[in-house]
Formats: C-alpha cells, structure tokens, sequence
C-alpha cells in the first residue's frame, strides 16, 4: 500500500487548497530553501496522527495553521493506493483547539486509525519515516541497538517479546 494523493489545506505555508499526487515509483519533491517540502512530510505525519507537535517542528500544534490568513483551521487529507482516505483537521478557538479524525469520510478515534495504519505496518515510532539526523544516529548506534532497529523493520521483534512473555509464563 502507498499513498497516491494528498489533499493539503491551510496547513503550514500551504494557505490555499494544494493537492499532492504520487504516481507510481520514486517521488523526489525538489525547491528552494524555506518553500515547504518539509511542511509536505509534516503533513503526512499530522494526517497520520502518528506525531506530536515537536516532530513537526511545531511548538503547538495550533502552530501548524496557515499564519497568513485569519482561517481557523487546517487539514490535511491523504489517499491510499487501496483506497482508504484518512482526514485529520485541526481547529483553534479562542482558548483550546480541536481534533477531528476521520477514516472514509466517517469520524472514528486515534486507537481505530492507528490500527488501521498498524494493520499495514505503519507504527508510531517506527521507521516508516526517516528523519533528518535519524540516518547519522543509526550510524553512531553500536551493533546490538542497530540488530533492533533491523529487527523491528523485519518485523522480528514482535515475536521475540511475545517469546520472552511465553517464556516467562
Ligand atoms: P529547506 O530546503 O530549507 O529544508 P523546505 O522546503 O523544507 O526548506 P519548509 O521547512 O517545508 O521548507 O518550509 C518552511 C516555510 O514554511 C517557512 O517559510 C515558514 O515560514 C513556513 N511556515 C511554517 N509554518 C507556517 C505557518 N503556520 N503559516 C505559514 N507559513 C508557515
Ligand atoms: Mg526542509
């Protein structure tokens, strides 16, 4: 499964409705410093709920509205190749914020979307996507972490923590 468009509004620098495809293959997004090809990958990150405000690059999350029009909200809406669309919106009002979620058009909370997500091998923390600074971290790692990371992408270590539990049964 990959993602095939997404639908970006009043998020970061993106003021106006802007939608994203991705056809088939390798996607390399291109630009000048500073004209939002980061803000693209928060907005994937946002939509999958799989983030906080700090990994994306945000103090608040009310951060991540369009700071240039006096609108009160933003989305970001994402297609996958199987058809699932996840939505997620974000509203500010005058003292809190609000979160709405939404899986095919229907409102639904962050444990049904991010097992949804989970279902397709898509995990917070997990290495589905690669920070700047992450590659030099794993470098710097000694063998036995990097053997975890490698384990958690081959998707071996969920068996060997449900072996130790079996074990300790
Ligand atoms: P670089 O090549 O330097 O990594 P980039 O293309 O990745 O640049 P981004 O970090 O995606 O750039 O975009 C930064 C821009 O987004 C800045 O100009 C910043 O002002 C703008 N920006 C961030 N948040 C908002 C917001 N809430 N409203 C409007 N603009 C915003
Ligand atoms: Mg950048």
């Amino acid at each position: 499964m990959h993602i095939t468009q997404l639908e970006i509004d009043n998020f970061k620098s993106f003021g106006r409705k802007t939608k994203i495809p991705f056809l088939p293959g390798f996607t390399v997004i291109s630009g000048p410093n500073g004209s939002g090809k980061s803000n693209i990958i928060d907005c994937i990150l946002f939509a999958l709920a799989l983030s906080s405000s700090r990994h994306l690059r945000a103090e608040r999350l009310t951060d991540l509205i369009n700071l240039n029009n006096d609108r009160n909200t933003a989305e970001v809406e994402i297609t996958f190749s199987d058809g699932t669309v996840i939505r997620r919106r974000i509203k500010r009002t005058e003292n809190t914020y609000y979160n709405y979620l939404y899986l095919n058009g229907r409102p639904c909370r962050q444990g049904e979307l991010l097992e949804f997500l989970a279902g397709h091998g898509i995990v917070p923390h997990g290495y589905n996507v690669v920070m700047q600074g992450d590659i030099n971290r794993i470098i710097e790692m000694s063998d036995s972490e990097r053997r975890k990371i490698i384990d958690e992408i081959a998707g071996v270590a969920e068996f060997d923590a449900k072996k130790e539990l079996a074990l300790q049964e």
